[in-house]
């Protein structure tokens, strides 16, 4: 357990939760006292994080680029809880490739589950937060939304929108207290980036000031401060997660 217990009582959701980034978030969020849906596709990843995590984690099976399923399981989520207090969109993919030798499959899988899962979840879920008049939303983009990167056409113009999104809907709902910011992280050791050649890494490695890649706790930590009444003031932002690979 954390000596901060600032979300004992709240109820919310993160997406893509079972594995990297998003189980870190999981896990810092139930260790902070919270009560958290974890949405992804993988039943039997779902039910090791249960089991890990302990009664205050939910697996909730569900695809992200369903937005029939994702409404139907929301409004489920907010009649048995009576309550949703944040919500993490953090489920994501990458299918890199060279422009001219994108599919357009690859092209759409990345920007439905990336940028449409996110506007999804946030519409079923701003719904029951307009409600209460309360709520706080994260996004997890990329640096590579903020500065572009190659092979990455696809990733990059997701995670560009997925930050545009932020900022207006960040816009339209901060009168109702509802609170919507992003965080960009750069390289995060996890299954997504083991994906990567050596060779690219090493490339990585030599740009990051820090010197050495990001832990998804890192990530976590941010995303918690954004989330909790810490960050009270703060809507519509992005912050970066990188080691100093991005400085705006
Ligand atoms: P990861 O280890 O591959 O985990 C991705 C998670 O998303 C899994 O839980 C996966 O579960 C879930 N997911 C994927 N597609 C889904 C769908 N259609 N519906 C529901 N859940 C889905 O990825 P990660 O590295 O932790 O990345 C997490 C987020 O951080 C992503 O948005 C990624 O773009 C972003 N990010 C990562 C890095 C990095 O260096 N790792 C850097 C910048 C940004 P299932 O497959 O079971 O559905």
């Amino acid at each position: 357990m954390s000596d901060l217990q600032d979300f004992v009582g709240k109820v919310g959701i993160v997406t893509g939760g079972t594995r990297g980034i998003g189980k870190a978030i999981a896990k810092m969020l139930v260790s902070r006292g919270a009560k958290v849906y974890v949405i992804a596709r993988d039943q039997q990843a779902g039910q090791t994080l249960e089991q890990e995590l302990g009664a205050r984690c939910v697996f909730a099976p569900a695809d992200v680029t369903n937005s029939l399923q994702i409404n139907e399981l929301i409004e489920e989520i907010f009649s048995s809880e009576g309550r949703i207090d944040f919500l993490v969109n953090n489920a994501g993919i990458t299918k890199d490739n060279l422009l001219l030798r994108m599919k357009d499959d690859e092209w759409d899988a990345v920007l439905t589950t990336n940028l449409n899962g996110a506007y999804y979840c946030t519409k079923a879920v701003a719904r029951w937060m307009l409600k209460q008049r309360s709520g706080a939303i994260v996004n997890v983009a990329s640096v590579a939304g903020q500065v572009g990167n190659a092979g990455q056409a696809n990733y990059s113009a997701a995670k560009a929108g997925l930050i545009g999104f932020t900022k207006s809907v960040a816009r339209e709902l901060a009168s109702r207290g509802i609170r919507v910011n992003a965080v960009a992280p750069g390289f995060i050791e996890t299954a997504m980036t083991q994906e990567l050649s050596a060779e690219l890494q090493k490339r990585y490695l030599e740009a990051i000031p820090l010197g050495r890649f990001g832990r998804p706790e890192e990530v976590a930590e941010v995303v918690c401060f954004l989330l909790s009444e810490r960050a009270s003031y703060i809507t519509g932002h992005v912050i970066n997660v990188d080691g100093g690979l991005v400085m705006i």
